[in-house]
């Protein structure tokens, strides 16, 4: 396994397997890795030549009053479900390799990152565009594999790679759930026995919407009663049926959609979502 601490090492790292016709296979990640960021993991392996992991908790993304500093931070482990998933190099840089004295460049993403989780954490998408941004300008991937765990940002980083002419086939990952439903977050951690049973409430309404889309329901009202029903013993920050490119509001389901919620559990800010493809009529 190798290990790489600044972008100038990535890059010549990746500039040497391009030269040798290599495929390189990128997964972007916070650490603190569970069998969600697994399957990304082994896909990227499994699918390029080379596969790069980035471990990097990324400050910009997070606002002052935010969980930075409590985030938590496994290396070692993480360096483990790396190694057994096949990935070859970590990159995990220091903050002050991507971002020194006088950083003052970001990518903004807009639309797409307005609505959901942009609405309740508005400097949140820039970080993740702007990290991303660096990060492929340094691992310089042929394909990236995000989770559909994170939607919205899926959303975002597809548009960002478009328009900026990244380049980088986006490789989209179906959400790695608990047995009893849960969606696996490294935030999971932050909860108590209690808390994670009351968690349950998120997937339990969203699988309740998407069986009442799988027999014909299309009203968005209608659908995103039914999850907060589900969570009305939880703080709900928001449940919304939007279109999944666009991440618009939809007042009935059509095309693509992607219905997701975010609540408050103790500590934690959860998300989840499902998507569903409309059928044609
Ligand atoms: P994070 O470390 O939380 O920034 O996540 C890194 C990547 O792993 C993102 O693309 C996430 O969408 C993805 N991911 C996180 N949790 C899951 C999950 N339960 N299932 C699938 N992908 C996930």
């Amino acid at each position: 396994m190798i290990i790489i601490r600044t972008p100038a090492e990535m890059r010549d790292w990746s500039l040497a397997a391009r030269a040798t016709g290599s495929t390189i296979g990128f997964v972007p990640t916070m650490g603190a890795l569970h069998e969600g960021h697994a399957s990304l993991l082994r896909a990227a392996a499994a699918q390029n030549d080379k596969a790069v992991a980035s471990i990097f908790v990324n400050p910009t993304q997070f606002a002052p009053n935010e969980d930075f500093a409590a985030y938590p931070r496994t290396f070692d482990a993480d360096r483990a479900m790396c190694e057994e998933a096949g990935i070859g190099v970590i990159y995990a840089p220091d903050a002050n390799a991507l971002y020194p004295e006088g950083y003052a460049t970001y990518v903004n993403v807009e639309k797409v990152s307005a609505g959901l989780c942009g609405a309740s954490r508005p400097i949140f998408f820039r970080g993740v565009a702007t990290v991303v941004a660096k990060l492929f300008n340094t691992v310089l991937p042929h394909r990236a594999y995000f989770g559909q765990k994170d939607a919205q940002q899926c959303a975002v980083i597809r548009r960002m790679t478009r328009d900026l002419d990244f380049g980088v086939e986006i490789v989209e990952m179906p959400t790695v759930r608990e047995a009893d439903g849960l969606a696996m977050s490294s935030r999971n951690r932050y909860l108590t026995p209690e808390e994670r049973q009351q968690a349950l409430a998120i997937s339990r309404g969203l699988f309740k919407a998407r069986a009442m889309m799988e027999g014909g329901e299309r009203d968005s009202l209608v659908l995103v009663n039914a999850v907060r029903n589900e969570m009305d013993a939880l703080n709900i920050d928001y449940v919304e049926l939007v279109d999944a490119n666009t991440i618009e509001p939809l007042a009935r389901a059509t095309g693509r959609v992607l219905l997701a919620a975010a609540a408050w559990v103790g500590k934690a800010r959860l998300i989840d979502n499902i998507q569903y493809e409309v059928p044609e009529q």
